[in-house]
């Protein structure tokens, strides 16, 4: 591990800056080249070898962020985490992964693997005993994604990473959902911490991106494979990418306040059936998330009361979007049997919990009490149609 002497916000505004030498500038140059002087120099780059100034230097604030020795930008989170998983497995290895986690992952590792002859398992549950039960003698890596999409679940990081360890086994996270500002989870011993940088380190919805951080030695490996499979981000984005997240620290937990109050708030509204956050303290993995999450967050997930439709509840929405995606300052809702888990069939949907009308809140920067009134307003229309139908 290795630590940052500076503050959250500085790492987040002055760490993995370009300084602008020839002008002065107060921002980082964008360097679009994608040719460089090859020869009395020591570093041959290219942007396929992830190796551009602009990527070189983030990688630095993205490394700050996570306590890791190393990062890289990917062109996509997907990206990032395919490439990790194929740089650290090989035919006949297995990979134990957690059952409840974004839909492109598991499909990826449905529809790929054996293609490669690479053996998974996904776990029955989250604890810890799940995963130590589907270890195998050929397991070479176990995968977590906590908070887990889209029901919020916890999963013990340091439990799983000390059980992997004890083994010999590689762990990566997927730590998307709680952004480096909330969590750090090579703090509790796991190996290799992968984001959807299209999420909260970009916060506008306006990049797709992906990032690993990890130490040097796993950096090198998982480096030997992308330069091959080519998950580069283009410079200009990663320009982007940059500047949005001078403001990530603000602006998540801006998101953590919000999504806490207007948890609390659905939880005791009458038309509301559940709501799954890990910052309630209904919430039955409260304690734990409150021990390796420094915030709760700004995703939730609730379910309206039997009879009250998703769908036109999302479509009455006025100022929060009903879009996929998550992360945005904007606040968004989606249900995610039509999203991000249509890959699953409706029995993987339900054994793990996602009924149709489960809606995913991703909580934005906006007023509380604005948020508050659209929700109120969507309510009424719905119960308003109900009660025609019923007529
Ligand atoms: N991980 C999580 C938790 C996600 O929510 C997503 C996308 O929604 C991904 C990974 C994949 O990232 P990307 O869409 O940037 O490829």
């Amino acid at each position: 591990m290795s630590k940052s002497k500076y503050g959250l916000n500085t790492i987040c505004t002055h760490v993995g800056e370009i300084k602008d030498e020839q002008f002065k500038g107060a921002v980082s140059p964008i360097y679009l080249s994608t040719s460089y002087q090859f020869d009395e120099v020591d570093v041959k780059r290219y942007p396929r070898y992830f190796n551009t100034p602009n990527q070189e230097y983030l990688s630095k604030k993205i490394a700050a962020l996570e306590h890791s020795e190393a990062a890289m930008i990917f062109g996509s989170g997907m990206a990032a985490i395919s490439t990790t998983f194929l740089a650290f497995l090989k035919k006949g290895d297995h990979i134990v992964v957690q059952n409840t986690l974004y839909g492109g992952t598991s499909n990826f590792i449905k529809e790929e693997f054996h293609k490669y002859g690479i053996e998974y398992t996904f776990t029955d549950g989250y604890e810890v005993a799940d995963f130590e039960a589907a270890i195998q003698a050929n397991t070479k890596l176990i995968h977590i994604e906590t908070p887990s999409n889209p029901l919020l679940t916890i999963t013990d990081i340091k439990g799983v990473a000390d059980l992997a360890k004890s083994k010999g086994i590689l762990t990566t996270i997927d730590n998307t959902f709680a952004s480096p500002v909330n969590q750090n989870p090579i703090d509790f011993g796991i190996d290799i911490v992968i984001h959807s940088a299209t999420k909260y380190l970009a916060g506008h919805s306006d990049i797709l991106a992906g990032a690993v951080a990890c130490s040097n030695a796993h950096k090198e490996i998982i480096w030997n494979v992308a330069k091959n499979l080519g998950g580069s981000l283009s410079d200009f984005t990663v320009w982007m990418l940059e500047r949005s997240m001078k403001t990530l620290a603000l602006r998540v937990k801006a998101q953590n306040r919000n999504a806490k109050k207007l948890a609390k708030y659905l939880s005791e509204h009458e038309d509301v059936n559940k709501v799954f956050y890990p910052g309630l303290k209904s919430h039955p993995q409260y304690d734990l998330a409150k021990s390796q999450m420094k915030g709760f967050g700004g995703m939730l997930s609730f379910e309206l009361t039997e009879g009250l439709d998703a769908s036109q509840f999302q479509k009455a929405l006025k100022l929060i979007k009903p879009s996929g995606s998550l992360a945005g300052v904007e606040s968004t809702m989606l249900s995610p049997h039509k999203t991000s888990h249509a890959l699953l069939s409706s029995e993987e949907r339900k054994a793990i919990g996602i009924s149709d009308n489960l809606i995913r809140f991703s909580v934005g920067i906006e007023s509380k009490p604005d948020l508050i009134e659209d929700i109120e307003q969507a309510v009424a229309k719905v119960k308003a149609t109900k009660l025609q139908t019923q007529e």
